[in-house]
């Protein structure tokens, strides 16, 4: 059986989960009390996250959260983010038609709903920005995206290059992470090497093409907590050096040269010594543009974009992120996304009634070894990796 018929099946075992999911565990919930970890009314965070402590239904995060959206608060943050956008507006506005080539930027376009959103608004309000989009085919990302970003370039018109590096690069980076998750949840190694080296790749790229922006759909609340920072511009010294990839080592704690060939290092981005004049700036529009979620989903079904039976998101994320969720439940007691994903929710940037749903489906799923076996054995048989290797054999006792 080719990749292409399991990558097929894959999508309509998650297409299925998320239908349970949504439309069916909202109605037994109660049935499964006692096997479900109390969570946040509000945001949802798992109590079993380190330092959440519930009070009356609602995690003190939610209540910091709350005591900072003070109004002399707000009229401060609405002033950053509008001198954000200004400021955005002005360099996309710049570099209309002025790159060196062919290009003036180059988007880093996953086909997921937020480099969707980005890009619609890109092509509207900065027409002459010559756009290069690239995606990544690192062998386990999902189908529907995939699928759904080459559709999109052709509707739109657009140059695209979807970047496939060998094999090698992606299927050694899961193995060795896959095992090496231990207590640290794969939300710090797993997710955060994936994510990082798909930057890199970007710019690596737009440094070799001569472009002179790197555009992404990246959110404020996934900025904020991934580089903590909520500026749109990446600091442009850190792009010269090798603070990015530092920080990556240093969060994760895994060091490249244990993991990876020489030639396949270089793949992550260390300005060091190269030519200033050819690094790119990394721009984040998202985060000064901080569009509503829920009127993003609307404008882009209006469009015709996005069909709406393939936006759900965990149709359209990684294959592996069902078998690091499930390691970390076995290991930790929560997956590891949830308080990225909660945080976003009070930002009202996620739906809670969504997630709530995944996460808590998705933790009855993994202790009872329902519904995501077939997806893990899939998703490992691709790695080349068994259940035991990664701790997840019935009998497997971990470190
Ligand atoms: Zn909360």
């Amino acid at each position: 059986m080719g990749n292409d018929n399991i990558d097929q099946q894959i999508v309509n075992e998650i297409r299925f989960f998320d239908f349970v999911a949504q439309k069916i565990w909202p109605r037994v919930r109660w049935l499964f009390g006692s096997l479900i970890t109390p969570r946040c009314q509000r945001c949802t965070i798992s109590s079993k996250v380190p330092e959440v402590i519930l009070h009356d239904g609602l995690c003190n995060l939610c209540q910091a959260h709350e005591a900072r959206q003070n109004r002399a608060e707000q009229v401060w943050h609405d002033k950053y983010i509008a001198h954000q956008a200004k400021e955005l507006d002005q360099l996309l506005k710049d570099h209309e038609n002025k790159g060196r080539g062919r290009w003036d930027a180059l988007v880093l376009f996953s086909g997921g709903k937020d480099s969707v959103y980005m890009l619609s608004r890109l092509k509207k309000d900065y027409p002459r920005l010559r756009l290069l989009l690239m995606t990544w085919n690192n062998g386990f990302y999902s189908k529907v995206a995939l699928d759904r970003a080459k559709e999109i370039a052709a509707k739109l018109d657009l140059d695209h290059i979807v970047f496939k590096p060998s094999s090698s690069v992606y299927k050694t980076l899961y193995r060795y992470t896959l095992q090496n998750v231990a207590m640290k949840g794969s939300y710090q190694t797993v997710d955060r090497l994936d994510g990082t080296l798909n930057q890199f790749l970007g710019f690596y790229y737009a440094y070799q093409m001569n472009i002179p922006l790197v555009l992404s759909g990246v959110d404020f609340a996934q900025e904020l907590i991934m580089q903590f920072h909520s500026y749109y511009r990446m600091p442009f010294e850190d792009m010269c050096s090798r603070t990015l990839l530092d920080r990556m080592e240093r969060r994760s704690g895994f060091k490249i040269a244990d993991i990876f060939s020489e030639e396949d290092q270089k793949l992550f981005w260390d300005g060091t010594g190269k030519d200033k004049e050819r690094i790119p700036q990394y721009i984040l529009p998202l985060l000064a543009w901080r569009p509503d979620k829920g009127a993003v989903q609307g404008e882009l079904e209006r469009q015709g974009i996005l069909p709406k039976r393939d936006s759900s998101p965990i149709l359209t994320n990684n294959q592996v992120l069902g078998v690091m969720t499930a390691i970390d439940i076995k290991t930790i007691g929560y997956c590891s996304f949830e308080p990225e994903f909660a945080e976003m929710i009070r930002f009202k940037e996620n739906d809670p009634v969504y997630w709530r749903n995944v996460f808590e489906l998705v933790e009855l799923a993994a202790k009872q070894r329902i519904l995501l076996n077939k997806i893990i054995s899939k998703v490992l048989g691709k790695l080349g990796l068994t259940a035991d290797q990664v701790g997840l054999s019935r009998n497997a006792i971990r470190k």
